[in-house]
């Protein structure tokens, strides 16, 4: 397992590039979230992303998350946010221990998650996953190009409706590349997408959850204000642990 000294080194690391990532686009180190991408990871490496000072958490797999609840609640102040693509019949999970849904992918699903929410009277904050690389293997909203396709458009206005869902922004997974300046125009798309929605709707989308371990100092340049970092935190992935 990964040793605390190298989960704070990496911290460190990764801080640093986020303050030199602000500081060349004029924005403030504050401005910016590091969250801790857990998934197949276990509850002591959790215990030892609290120790270092991480209180926001990003999940996949509703089932796993369940068997780890007690590590992310032994921090009061820890914010748990789902990330990942939600099978419906998983969505209880959520709206029963996540804090946050960032990777609301459609209506069917933003319209139960309101259900749930409305019966255990809470609201639920959530971020729009949009599809900005057009990829059939991904989730989310499909954008070709810098327009704002109809049929997000009818969407949006519904969810914008649903009284338990608070949309705070946008979340986007573009392709896997070593070089993150290739994702550039991804991350301003998306920039350029949440200011065109507000300007229309008065939505007031203030969250861009952009940037992975390794494209996040591109998007926190390009406005990012939530960065989900995985393997640059807390090491490569083992599949072999995930069960659902
Ligand atoms: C797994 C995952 C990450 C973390 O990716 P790393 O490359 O390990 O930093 C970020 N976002 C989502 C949606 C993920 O599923």
């Amino acid at each position: 397992m990964i040793d605390i000294s190298v989960i704070q080194h990496n911290i460190e690391t990764i801080q640093d590039n986020i303050a030199s990532a602000v500081s060349r686009s004029g924005r403030n180190a504050s401005d910016v979230r590091l969250m801790a991408v857990t998934k197949t990871k276990p509850t002591e490496v959790i215990a030892a992303l609290i120790k270092s000072g991480i209180h926001c958490f990003g999940e996949n797999y509703p089932d796993e998350t369940a068997e780890k609840i007690a590590a992310f609640r032994a921090d009061p102040g820890a914010k748990l946010a789902m990330i990942g693509h939600l099978q419906s019949r998983k969505a209880k999970i959520i709206a029963d221990l996540f804090d946050e849904y960032h990777s609301l992918d459609r209506l069917e699903t933003a319209e139960k998650m309101e259900t749930l929410c409305a019966e255990r009277n809470r609201i639920l904050p959530v971020l729009i996953e949009c599809n900005v690389g057009d990829e059939d293997s991904k989730s989310g909203w499909h954008f070709a190009d810098d327009s704002v396709p109809d049929d997000f458009l009818a969407d949006f206005e519904k969810i914008l409706t649903l009284p338990h869902l608070d949309v705070r922004g946008l979340m986007i997974l573009p392709p896997y590349t070593e070089d993150g300046e290739i994702n550039r125009k991804f991350f301003i798309r998306t920039r350029n997408i949440a200011a065109c929605l507000n300007r229309h709707y008065g939505a007031k989308l203030t969250e861009l959850s952009m940037g992975t371990s390794s494209d996040y100092a591109v998007a926190v340049e390009e406005g990012a204000t939530i960065v989900r970092i995985g393997t640059a935190l807390v090491g490569p992935r083992n599949y072999n642990r995930v069960r659902s």
